[in-house]
């Protein structure tokens, strides 16, 4: 059989190029064979359809497929990081935003997540005390791991990839754009969790996009590992997905409306 074919293919080669030396030595054309016309619908892709979310009626409300993290009634999808089993000792005021109480240790949500699009409001102190990291200092700590610096950058100069919207001794944000301490911020962040290989080494670190108060502060940037306040930053363990948590950093930093959803 295989011979028949090779016979087959070959003798075609031969006509082939018996037709090219004709066309070459008379000049005659052969009709060219036009590939077949392309229509609209032979790109179009229907299925399967995609889903159907609401989303929020105004800019920062939560679409239909979020998880609610704070909508100012309780902290029941949070816990205290120094005693897990306990609820988180931040104070909820007005039914509207939540508190860091000093001293009292962060704060980690009860779920774990890893690649997100998180919103989520927040505020520095309204009286301004202290200055450079120690004013209104909090993190954004994605898989416990990952620092998006919080900190009242409003008139308050400290090291560039330490400030608000920083990923903290990591990466600058592009521009300061901070509000005043009396007013609120929010961050849009879409998260990219990092990759590892079955043994445990990196496959794909992890990447970040921030929105600051809806201006692009961080585009697809690469996490270059665990947020150390000393030291470069590395991926020494892998890890799956794991919580997110927010920073005490002795500042009375305040957050509320906070959704995410799983990506
Ligand atoms: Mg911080």
């Amino acid at each position: 059989m295989k011979s028949i074919i090779k016979l087959t293919l070959s003798t075609v080669f031969i006509f082939s190029a018996s037709i090219a030396i004709a066309q070459k030595t008379t000049g005659s054309k052969v009709p060219e064979v036009s590939p077949m016309p392309m229509k609209p619908e032979m790109t179009e892709i229907w299925n399967p359809e995609v889903k159907v979310i609401t989303p929020g009626k105004k800019e920062g409300e939560a679409p239909s497929d979020a998880i609610i993290l704070f909508d100012g009634k309780n902290l029941d999808q949070w816990v205290s990081q120094r005693d897990k089993t306990k609820a988180p000792a931040w104070k909820i005021i007005n039914n509207d935003y939540f508190e860091v109480v000093p001293g009292k240790g962060g704060i980690e949500t009860k779920l774990a997540f890893g690649d997100c699009q998180l919103h989520i409001e927040w505020s520095a102190p309204d009286s301004v005390v202290n200055d450079g990291q120690n004013r209104g200092n909090s993190g954004i700590f994605f898989q416990n791991r990952y620092e998006l610096q919080v900190l009242d950058s409003y008139k308050n100069r400290t090291y560039r990839n330490g400030q608000a919207a920083s990923i903290y001794k990591d990466h600058a944000p592009l521009v300061n754009a901070m509000r005043s301490p009396d007013e609120w911020n929010t961050y849009d962040i879409i998260y990219t969790a990092p990759r590892f290989k079955p043994n445990g080494e990196l496959d794909a670190p992890a990447r970040i996009t921030v929105l600051h108060n809806g201006v692009l502060v961080q585009n697809n940037v690469t996490i270059n590992g665990l947020t150390n306040y000393i030291g470069l930053h590395t991926y020494t363990t892998a890890h799956g997905e794991d919580v997110i948590s927010l920073q005490d950093h002795g500042c009375k930093t305040q957050f509320r409306n906070i959704w995410i959803r799983r990506l």
